[in-house]
């Protein structure tokens, strides 16, 4: 067993000081201070890791992003969505080979886990390939160490590139098969995702609903993100609000995580609590998009479990976890004019423990039993101090201050995929030339 030392330890809610996390193969399996577990457990201790000055967090959850969006930022920003979605987003995704997509996801899980995120879901759409364009995105995962959910999106209208769109048969079969092929991967897990209400038909969406309930999973799915759904969904279906709609369907319940939320009234935020639903929220990408502002107040008074999610990379632009704690906080602070709306206790929780939760997964707190996913933070950062002896000021730091340069080491499923602020299992170079060689072609 390896035994992890820092200055300070985040346990049960509270920071400790020199306690040590305990790691069987991929298992947190004890945390306690130092010295109880060199005397209870001193003939299993085989390697004992120790890291002044520093402090070990959970990993961080990132429930909702598209990886090969990452190839896409900074191209026709700040021009209106369709615009940006005709010059960027359909115009360089249709023609991207099972090359770029693999590029494009190793670049975008490397820069996540060096912003600490140990989890990702990646709502993926490409399928140009069929289950290949799949596999590049799991083999990327693998090669960065990064834990992932591959949310396979569902996606039948005809209006978008012919790569994103299948048949509710082909969506099905495809989801299914990979669920099944990847069932005993701890690494791997394979979740149905109905895009939305404007790029699936409700039977692609019921389908979607119920192969989550076959296969005992979540179901993801965009939802109200901007004004022109909610309106569309009101002609189509006699004047009925999103949520109204979509549990006419009978697709609202404990399977379902939607993704965005923006529009909804009170109403359908608390039918959202009362079904069991939980939301992804981007508060990052909703702001770049000039989407508007989910009422989170009201999802937490309705009892709705909140991830935090980055989006893609060319929405946000940044995709880091921490990044978006800080930006539930100070976002919906500057909506309600209250400055107790979030707190930084419960934004960490939403990037932590919560995304745990929703994607039904052991990790998103240093506990025992739940996977050795962990990072460790530098106390000698400039954006970490002052630190005052009751260590006032570190989660507050930590969600409001700290900056990159913090993260020292991160740990996945009890492996070193960070070490002195570097990747671990890739070469930083070979990301970079993957991401030049797609570049020097999407430009040819
Ligand atoms: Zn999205």
């Amino acid at each position: 067993m390896k035994l992890f030392k820092a200055e300070i330890v985040h346990y049960n809610g509270a920071f400790y000081r020199d306690y040590g996390i305990l790691v069987e193969s991929d298992t947190i399996k004890a945390v306690e201070p130092v010295s109880n577990l060199q005397a209870q457990y001193k003939d299993q201790i085989d390697e004992i890791i120790e890291w002044k000055d520093q402090v070990i967090v959970s990993g961080t959850v990132n429930v909702h992003n598209h990886s090969f969006q990452s190839l896409l930022r900074g191209i026709a920003a700040d021009r209106p969505f369709l615009e940006w979605r005709d010059e960027s987003l359909y115009k360089f995704s249709k023609g991207m080979t099972l090359e770029d997509i693999y590029h494009g996801a190793l670049f975008a899980f490397a820069e996540m886990m060096k912003r600490g995120v140990t989890t990702v879901c990646d709502f993926f759409y490409l399928h140009n390939f069929g289950t290949e364009s799949d596999e590049a995105v799991i083999q990327a995962a693998k090669d960065v160490g990064i834990r992932l959910v591959l949310a396979r999106t569902m996606y039948d209208w005809e209006g978008a590139p012919k790569g994103y769109v299948e048949t509710i048969d082909e969506a099905v079969t495809h989801t299914r098969d990979l669920f099944y092929k990847y069932k005993e991967d701890d690494m791997v897990n394979i979740v149905p995702a109905p895009h939305s209400l404007h790029a699936a038909t409700p039977k692609m969406i019921i389908a979607g609903h119920s192969l989550a309930k076959e296969l005992g999973t979540k179901f993801h799915i965009h939802v109200a993100e901007e004004p022109f759904e909610v309106e569309e969904c009101r002609l189509a279906h006699n004047g009925m609000t999103v949520i109204e709609y979509l549990d006419s369907i009978e697709v609202v319940d404990e399977h379902m995580m939607i993704v965005h939320g923006v529009y909804l009234k009170e109403e359908e935020i608390k039918l959202l609590g009362a079904k069991g639903a939980s939301l992804a929220y981007c508060p990052s990408s909703n702001m770049f998009l000039a989407d508007g502002i989910t009422n989170i107040p009201a999802m937490m008074e309705a009892g709705v479990t909140i991830g935090l999610g980055s989006d893609g990379a060319c929405s946000n632009n940044r995709i880091s976890v921490f990044e978006e704690m800080r930006m539930v906080s100070i976002l919906q602070k500057a909506s309600t004019c209250n400055a107790m709306c979030v707190n930084y206790h419960q934004s960490f929780d939403m990037g932590t423990v919560n995304g745990g939760k929703i994607l039904d997964l052991p990790i998103g707190e240093i506990k025992e039993g739940k996977k050795a996913d962990f990072v460790s933070i530098d106390l000698n950062d400039f954006s970490m101090q002052p630190m005052n002896e009751q260590l006032e000021q570190m989660l507050p730091n930590i969600v409001y201050s700290m900056e990159p340069t913090a993260i020292k080491h991160v740990v996945v499923n009890g492996d070193f995929t960070v070490s002195h602020g570097r990747l671990a299992k890739q070469k930083e170079e070979d990301v970079i030339k993957g991401v030049k060689d797609t570049m020097s072609r999407f430009y040819q």
